[in-house]
């Protein structure tokens, strides 16, 4: 599986608070699917323009599994991701999703930690998705204050 595997389908976007600082934050969400197929998961990022990504990372919330007819939030886990520069360049790392908003999303059946997640099948195909939204989405902000 590689970013090129999968296809992007930018969505709504919408202003707000960031739940740290209440600075007004930027919000923007769509779908992933697998290149002419079924969706793969649903993003929702979060960040705040004008702040500095190394001390303030962007969030990106996924809900990764099964969608459509006859599937349920059974199907579904909510995974959180942080994204920011580091001295390196773009960073982004798995955090818990439990404490995250998104866990308790009517979409969602369980929020995975980043023990959950790393390690697993499921920790490429998370950042092969991350990869895909960060390519495909032209609104992702890819500098700091973007
Ligand atoms: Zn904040």
């Amino acid at each position: 599986m590689t970013a090129q595997t999968y296809e992007v389908e930018a969505m709504g976007a919408a202003a707000g608070q960031c739940d740290c600082c209440g600075q007004p934050s930027q919000s923007i969400w769509g779908v992933v699917h697998r290149s002419g197929a079924e969706t793969v998961a649903s993003y929702f990022l979060q960040w705040t323009p004008g702040a500095d990504f190394a001390a303030h990372p962007a969030n990106l919330d996924l809900i990764l599994g099964a969608w459509g007819e006859g599937t349920g939030a059974e199907d579904r886990v909510a995974i959180a991701l942080r994204y920011g520069l580091g001295p390196d360049g773009p960073a982004v790392m798995v955090i818990d999703a439990k404490t995250r908003r998104i866990a308790k999303n009517p979409l969602v059946g369980a929020a995975l930690d980043r023990d959950e997640v790393l390690g697993t099948p499921v920790a490429q195909a998370v950042f092969d998705i991350f990869d895909a939204v960060f390519l495909q989405d032209p609104r992702f902000p890819k500098e700091a204050g973007g």
